[in-house]
């Protein structure tokens, strides 16, 4: 649904949607120099924490890195196969 946004903002920038999700782990902090234990958030597939003893903040990557290509190769696979039974092809 179109919202009341100015030219220009969707609505889900993140001033506006927030983080797609939140979390706490550890992980290690280059300043701390050990493990600490992290705010973690991910915001449109892209991931990062903040140390919660230095508030430095680390680059936690993108979720598509966790994409399990053999399962999406399945459903393409499974896709083209219904399509010629449907002789859509
Ligand atoms: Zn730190």
């Amino acid at each position: 649904m179109a919202g009341n946004y100015p030219d220009g903002v969707t609505g889900n920038e993140y001033e506006i949607a927030g983080p797609d999700d939140e979390w706490e782990s550890e992980h290690y902090c280059e300043k701390c120099e050990k493990d600490t234990v992290f705010s973690c958030e991910s915001f449109q597939k892209q991931r990062s924490g903040i140390c919660g003893e230095c508030d430095s903040d680390i680059d936690l990557g993108h979720t598509d890195d966790d994409i399990d290509w053999d399962s999406v190769r399945e459903q393409q696979e499974d896709l083209e196969y219904f399509r010629r039974e449907q002789g859509w092809d």
